[in-house]
């Protein structure tokens, strides 16, 4: 960076190109939590092996931007997530997916959505009684939602956020630990935390097919993860390999391309009719 005359830093074009499309993002994501048609959630099924049903969804984040078109949550949730609208993107995604989820009751469909949840939102002292009222408001049994929050977000806890874990155990709303296996080298942290679910994340499970080392650690994370009583799904399936040989060492659920992308609520009940036996 050079200097003005006036003492103003003068960046590399394309670190203030960055810095740009950062602040941009952020100014733009205020209004697209108030457009009617910007941010909507897209539904991938996570599949029992034990019966080949669809037992839920996962809710994932879309965002049409006006200018820039599709922008991929890897990119505009991280920069969202380090800022105050933290929070109002999670209560979107609440409403959305209560909604969603009391839509496919009243039609019958006993789908259980997970929601991702970001680190920063336990922080709030008000998050799972937000989430408890949007679940009231449509009827919704605890059984309906399900929350996911990363190896870090259940780690490295203040005691706020252990209030609002208590709080999700306490209603009764399970908790899956997200890219599991990504995080931490320390594991002890699964005898504690009020989670009930193991997300494998999806870098193991990709390399299943060519590795035997991905095999070996896959095999002995879902045996260590049901020996101390959780429930186990993969992620990032895309094979039918894969899938076989996950089913053949008990993971309870998997998700991926080789079931299904993420898809809109009206494709996914598409889906649910072509697919199911
Ligand atoms: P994640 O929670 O680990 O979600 C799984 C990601 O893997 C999704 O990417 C999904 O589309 C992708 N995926 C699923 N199956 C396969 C597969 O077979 N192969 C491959 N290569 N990828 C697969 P997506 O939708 O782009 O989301 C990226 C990340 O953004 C999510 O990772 C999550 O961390 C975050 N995210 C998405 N929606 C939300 C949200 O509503 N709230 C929060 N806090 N984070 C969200
Ligand atoms: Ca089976
Ligand atoms: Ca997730
Ligand atoms: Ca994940």
């Amino acid at each position: 960076a050079r200097l003005t005359e006036k003492g103003v830093a003068l960046y590399s074009p394309e670190l203030e190109a960055d810095h740009q499309r950062r602040f941009q993002m952020l100014v733009d994501f205020r209004s697209a939590l108030e457009s009617p048609d910007q941010l909507r959630l897209e539904y991938q099924p996570r599949i029992s092996t034990r019966s080949g049903e669809t037992v839920g969804a996962e809710a994932l984040l879309r965002w049409a931007h006006p200018k820039w078109g599709n922008i991929s949550p890897a990119e505009f949730i991280p920069i969202i997530e380090q800022t105050q609208l933290a929070k109002q993107l999670t209560e979107w995604v609440m409403q959305a997916a209560t909604e969603q989820a009391s839509r496919w009751q009243a039609n019958g469909l006993n789908l259980c959505i997970s929601v991702n949840i970001s680190a920063s939102n336990l922080e709030e002292t008000d998050l799972v009684e937000r989430l408890l009222a949007a679940m009231r408001r449509h009827d919704l049994p605890v059984s309906s939602i399900e929350v996911e929050l990363t190896e870090s977000a259940l780690v490295d806890y203040s005691p706020i956020a252990s209030n609002q874990l208590d709080a999700l155990l306490e209603a009764g709303i399970r908790v899956a630990i997200d890219d599991f296996g990504t995080g931490y080298s320390s594991l002890a942290y699964l005898q504690e935390i009020p989670a009930q679910v193991v997300k494998i994340d999806r870098t193991f499970i990709q390399r299943i097919e060519q590795e035997k080392r991905s095999r070996t650690l896959v095999k002995a994370m879902i045996s260590m993860a049901h020996d101390l009583g959780y429930s186990v799904v993969a992620e990032g399936v895309e094979d039918h390999q894969t899938y076989a040989f996950l089913d053949g060492l008990g993971c309870d659920e998997v998700q991926g391309y080789f079931v299904s992308k993420p898809l809109p609520a009206n494709q996914f009940e598409q889906w649910l009719e072509t697919s199911t036996p």
